[in-house]
């Protein structure tokens, strides 16, 4: 699974794929703009989304995309500003 912050810095659209949020991911800035990507209130807020993640993951209901034995629905989280989004893709091998 691939977690990905979102600067929110108006006229900026970095994305930041990672593996999953991490606390010493709060304040690591924006690349491009240097706004931070992920405020402690956004670390907080993702952290029982992303553990409920791990469990599915862990139950094999969805594959992760970095899983070269994954096959079916390919699933990235992003939390960003208290807001969650959630998109899928059917993976073809
Ligand atoms: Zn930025």
């Amino acid at each position: 699974m691939k977690m990905s912050l979102m600067c929110d810095a108006s006229g900026c659209d970095h994305i930041e794929y990672v593996d999953g949020i991490t606390s010493d991911l709060i304040g690591k800035p924006c690349p491009k703009c240097g706004e931070n990507l992920l405020t402690d209130e956004d670390y907080k807020e993702s952290m029982p989304i992303f553990a409920a993640w791990k469990i599915i993951l862990a139950m094999g209901i969805i594959s992760s995309p970095d899983d070269p034995r994954s096959e079916g629905t390919l699933v990235e989280v992003r939390h960003h500003d208290g807001e969650t989004t959630v998109k899928t893709k059917v993976h073809k091998p």
